[in-house]
């Protein structure tokens, strides 16, 4: 089946999918994304993802769009792609223009762009675990919007991958862990879940959320608390999670081992239940 795009309701093959070279996402970063998948051709999770979507142009100020012509072309882009499991990556930016920072009120219309690929597997990190390193986060301080300004988050995974490792993890001033690069962070400690709190410095990760509910059916305590690079040392157990890796237990933290270095029973446990969740479209 066709990989194919949608920029402003003109559907195309990806490679012959056009945007103009004045468009502020590719001269400023000015715009939003969100990645979704499909299982068995039903995108999981659309209306969470619809729902942060609308969040992140709202902080940006990006206004005067017919939201719900765009869930219908996202769904409608979808379906016609025939894609039974697909990466869904969506983009909208503020348009195209004369280069300037500011923004005129009135004449600039936003582009929506998105692609529907097949999803690439991962490798073996859901089952056997993966290695991680952690770096200094250099992001702005509203990381809580899906912005496209990743160059921070492209630098940090070309790090780990260039390292061996598959993920990076960003730990902050004051030491404390965040989030991966592209994935949002789990310990596990005595039984219970441990979570940054959600804030400008970490992406509201709808896995996370997905997990959170997983979390209260198994009445598993879920702890929303910073812990710092040391602590993170002496956790059970660790995972990443995010919409395309799903979940995968960090074995490894820039050399040394996390818990007993392997992936843990509560790692696996969740991660049962989050795919059995998909498998029965429980979203
Ligand atoms: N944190 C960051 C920085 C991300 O880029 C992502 C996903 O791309 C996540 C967390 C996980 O978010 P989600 O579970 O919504 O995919």
């Amino acid at each position: 089946m066709p990989e194919i795009a949608n920029v402003n309701g003109k559907i195309t093959p990806v490679h012959e999918a056009m945007i103009p070279a004045e468009d502020r996402g590719f001269l400023f970063g000015d715009g939003i994304y969100e990645v979704l998948r499909s299982y068995n051709g039903r995108l999981w999770a659309f209306e969470r993802h619809m729902k942060r979507l609308e969040r992140s142009l709202r902080e940006i100020e990006i206004v005067g769009l017919n939201l719900d012509d765009i869930f219908h072309q996202i769904r409608n882009t979808h379906a016609q792609s025939q894609i039974q499991d697909a990466t869904v990556y969506i983009q909208i930016t503020r348009g195209a223009g004369p280069r300037s920072h500011t923004w005129i009120a009135t004449g600039l219309e936003p582009t929506f762009f998105m692609t529907v690929r097949h999803f690439q597997t991962r490798g073996s990190g859901n089952e056997k675990g993966i290695r991680a390193i952690w770096l200094r986060d250099q992001r702005w301080g509203r990381c809580d919007i899906k912005s496209i300004n990743l160059l921070p988050n492209v630098m940090a995974k070309q790090k780990a991958r260039s390292q061996g490792a598959y993920e990076a993890i960003f730990v902050d001033a004051r030491n404390q862990v965040l989030e991966g690069s592209s994935s949002s962070l789990f310990s596990v400690m005595n039984n219970a879940l441990i979570v940054p709190p959600n804030s400008p410095a970490i992406l509201p990760s709808i896995t996370r959320e997905i997990i959170s509910e997983i979390a209260l059916e198994l009445k598993i305590p879920l702890v929303e608390k910073d812990i710092t690079l040391d602590e993170f040392y002496q956790v059970d157990e660790a995972f990443i999670a995010g919409t395309g890796d799903e979940i995968m237990g960090i074995t490894e933290l820039s050399g040394k081992a996390i818990g007993q270095g392997e992936v843990g029973p509560m790692t696996r446990k969740i991660y049962t239940q989050y795919r059995e969740r998909i498998s029965k479209g429980e979203d």
